[in-house]
C-alpha cells in the first residue's frame, strides 16, 4: 500500500485534499490522471448501466434534499455506528474496530506524596516516581489480567470510554438562520433520491415494472475513524441503481409460476416470470461481469453472501462484492477476505412502502398485464395470492410501529387494491463506490517488472497496467527527437488525428526510453512512435508508418497512420 500512496501522489492520481494547510483527515482530490481515470468508471458504469439497457433511465438529484426523507429512510435514527474515545487522548474509534488487546490492565486512582516509606518498587510506585513523587502512598490502584478485550486503547493501553451510538450523517442548515427547522442533511447516500423520485420518472419515462432508475454522485458519512487511504472517505462517490421489479405474488397471477435459479452463474436474458431471486443473481451476475471487463479479474473479487443475523431487517438477500485489497484482512488459510466494493441488495417494497407511509401519496403502480390476468385466475389462487400479499403487507406495517389494528386494515386495502393490478413495486439495489472502484483499479494495476533502460541495463519497471477502457490516457505519441521539425510536425498531425476519439498525450522532451517510462507510471497502453522511417527516409515502404508500442508486452508494431485511429479504438471500446 505504501508504495501505491506513493505512486498516486508522485505521478498525481490522488492527493491528500488540502495539503498545504496540513490535510483534512478523510477527504481527497484526484490530480490529472486520477480526474480521468474516475470519469472513465463513471462513464463505463453509467453507459454499461443506462445507455446500454432498454431498462434503465438516469436521474441527477440535489445532494440536500428535504430532512423528513432521512426519517423516512430510517438514517435520522439508525444510521450510526457505535463509537469509543481514548480518555486519555481523546482519539475516537469505530467500536468495531478496536484490536483486542491481551495482558495486565493497571488501575491508577491518584497517589499521595511523601507519606510511604515503602521500599518494593511495584508498577504503580515506578509509574509515580516517573513523574516525581519521592514516595507515593497507593489509593487503591489495581490490576487486573484481560484477554483480548476491545475496551482499551491499542496505540496507548488507556481505557475506552463504554460505546455509544454516533450518526454519520454531516449536518447543515439552508436559509440564513441556524435553527432546527432549518437543519438538513448532506446525503449520506443516492439512493434516496430515486425512491422519492420515482413517480415523476415514471411518469415521464415510458417505463413499466420491471425497470430500473441509477444515479451516480456524491454522498456524505462522517466516518468515525477514515482509513485505507480512499477506501473509507467522509465524501465519495457513489454509483447506485435501484431495479423495480412485480412483488412474487404478481408474477404468480400473471404467469402461474415464478421463475427461481436454477443453479448458480448468469440466469441470462431477463424473463418477464422472474421473481425476485432470480432478479437478484442476475443483477450479481451482471455487476461481476462489469468489473471483469474493466479489467478486475475474477479471482480478485470475492462474492460474499450475508448472513441471516447480518442482512439489515427489511433485506431479503444481500450479496457484497468484495475486492481483495491488500489492506484486506486475512482468513483462516492466510488468503486476503478481501473489502466491500459494491452491496447488492434485495430491500422488498421496504423503502418505497416507507415514503408512501411519511408522505401518505401512494408509491403503487398500475400494472395492466396484473388486472387482466386476476380475472382469469381460480378463486382459490385468488384467495391464496391475496392472503400471502396481504400478510406480507401487515407484517411490514407493524414492524415498522403502525398499530396492529391499523396495520392489519391497511394490509386489507392493499391486498384488495392488488386484484384491481396495483401494488408498491420491489427493488434490487446493486450500490457501488465509484473511489473504492479506482483504488481497487489501481491495487489491482500496480507492477513492478525488468524492463531495458536506454543503455540496454534491466532496470526495475513500474507500470500501472489498467485496462485500456478504463486507462486515463489512451495512447502517448512521442517524436522521435524533439530538435527534428519534419518529426516533430508529423507528430502532432498524429495527435490531431487521434485527439477527436481518445485521450492523447503528447511528449517530446527527453530519451524516448524515459519517456516510455513515464506513460508505464502512468498506465498508458499504447505508445505511438515517429521516427525516420515515418518521413520515408529508409524507402517508401515506410513512409507513413510508425511503430506502436503495447504497454504490457513491450512488444512493437509498425502500422500505417491511416489505420491508426482504427486499431486503437478497437483496444480502448
Ligand atoms: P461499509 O460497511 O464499508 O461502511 P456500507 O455497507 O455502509 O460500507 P453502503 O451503505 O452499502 O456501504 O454503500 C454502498 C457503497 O458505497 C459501498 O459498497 C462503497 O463502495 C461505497 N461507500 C460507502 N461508504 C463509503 C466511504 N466511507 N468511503 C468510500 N466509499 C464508501
Amino acid at each position: 500500500m505504501e508504495k501505491i500512496v506513493s505512486l498516486c501522489k508522485r505521478r498525481g492520481f490522488i492527493f491528500q485534499s488540502s495539503e498545504v494547510y496540513g490535510g483534512l483527515n478523510g477527504f481527497w482530490d484526484y490530480g490529472p490522471l486520477g480526474a480521468e481515470l474516475k470519469r472513465n468508471i463513471k462513464e463505463s458504469w453509467w453507459r454499461s448501466m443506462t445507455q446500454l439497457r432498454d431498462d434503465v433511465v438516469g436521474l441527477e438529484a440535489s445532494i440536500i434534499m428535504h430532512p423528513r426523507i432521512w426519517e423516512a429512510s430510517g438514517h435520522t435514527s439508525t444510521f450510526s455506528d457505535l463509537m469509543v474515545d481514548c480518555l486519555l487522548t481523546k482519539k475516537r474509534f469505530r467500536a468495531d474496530q478496536v484490536d483486542p488487546q491481551t495482558g495486565i490492565a493497571y488501575f491508577y486512582t491518584g497517589a499521595i506524596d511523601g507519606v510511604s516509606g515503602k521500599e518494593s518498587k511495584d508498577a504503580f510506585s515506578t509509574f509515580y516516581e516517573q513523574r516525581g513523587f519521592q514516595n507515593p502512598a497507593l489509593q487503591g490502584e489495581r490490576s487486573e489480567p484481560t484477554e483480548n478485550s476491545i475496551r482499551y486503547n491499542p496505540e496507548n493501553g488507556s481505557l475506552l470510554t463504554e460505546p455509544r451510538p454516533f450518526n454519520l450523517m454531516l449536518k447543515t442548515y439552508v436559509g440564513p438562520i441556524e435553527s432546527p427547522e432549518n437543519m438538513s442533511y448532506l446525503r449520506p447516500e443516492t439512493a434516496q433520491a430515486i425512491f422519492a423520485q420515482f413517480k415523476n420518472v415514471l411518469e415521464v419515462a415510458r417505463q413499466k415494472v420491471p425497470f430500473g432508475i441509477a444515479q451516480m454522485g456524491k454522498a456524505f458519512r462522517n466516518e468515525i475513524n477514515p482509513r485505507n487511504f480512499t477506501f473509507r472517505s467522509r465524501e465519495f462517490e457513489q454509483m447506485e441503481l435501484e431495479f423495480f421489479i412485480r412483488p412474487d405474488e404478481a408474477v404468480e397471477a400473471i404467469f402461474g409460476n415464478v421463475a427461481k435459479p436454477a443453479g448458480p452463474g448468469h440466469p441470462g436474458e431477463p424473463q418477464p416470470n422472474w421473481g425476485w431471486q432470480i432478479w437478484h443473481q442476475y443483477w450479481v451476475e451482471e455487476r461481476l461481469r462489469f468489473y471483469e471487463n474493466i479489467g478486475l479479474p475474477r479471482n480478485s473479487l470475492v462474492e460474499y453472501w450475508q448472513k441471516a443475523d447480518e442482512l439489515a431487517h427489511y433485506a431479503r438477500a444481500t450479496v457484497d462484492i468484495l475486492y481483495k485489497f491488500p489492506f484486506s484482512k486475512r482468513d483462516d488459510k492466510g488468503e486476503l477476505a478481501g473489502e466491500e466494493l459494491e452491496g447488492i441488495a434485495a430491500r422488498s417494497d421496504f423503502d418505497l412502502s416507507q415514503h408512501q407511509r411519511f408522505t401518505g401519496k401512494s408509491m403503487a403502480v398500475f400494472d395492466e398485464e396484473l388486472k387482466t390476468a386476476w380475472q382469469k385466475l381460480s378463486p382459490e389462487k385468488q384467495a391464496d395470492l391475496r392472503e400471502r400479499y396481504g400478510q406480507a403487507r401487515s407484517k411490514y406495517l407493524s414492524k415498522s410501529g403502525e398499530p396492529v389494528e391499523k396495520a392489519e386494515k391497511i394490509a386489507r386495502d392493499e391486498a384488495e387494491a392488488l386484484t384491481k393490478g396495483y401494488y408498491v413495486p420491489h427493488v434490487i439495489e446493486p450500490s457501488a463506490g465509484a473511489d473504492r472502484l479506482a483504488l481497487a483499479l489501481i491495487c489491482n494495476a500496480y507492477c513492478e517488472d525488468q524492463a531495458p533502460d536506454d543503455k540496454g541495463k534491466l532496470e526495475t519497471r513500474i507500470v500501472m497496467k489498467f485496462h485500456p477502457r478504463i486507462a486515463p490516457v489512451k495512447v502517448a505519441v512521442f517524436p522521435l527527437l524533439k530538435n527534428k521539425p519534419e518529426l516533430v510536425n508529423k507528430a502532432k498531425e498524429v495527435r490531431e488525428l487521434l485527439r477527436p476519439h481518445m485521450s492523447v498525450f503528447y511528449d517530446e522532451a527527453g530519451a524516448i526510453g524515459r519517456r516510455y517510462r513515464r506513460q508505464d507510471e502512468a498506465g498508458t497502453p499504447f505508445g505511438v512512435t515517429i521516427d525516420f522511417d515515418t518521413l520515408g527516409e529508409q524507402g517508401p515502404e515506410l513512409k507513413d508508418t510508425v511503430t506502436v508500442r503495447d504497454r504490457d508486452g513491450m512488444t512493437q508494431q509498425r502500422v500505417r497512420i491511416s489505420d491508426l485511429p482504427g486499431l486503437l479504438a478497437s483496444k480502448i471500446r
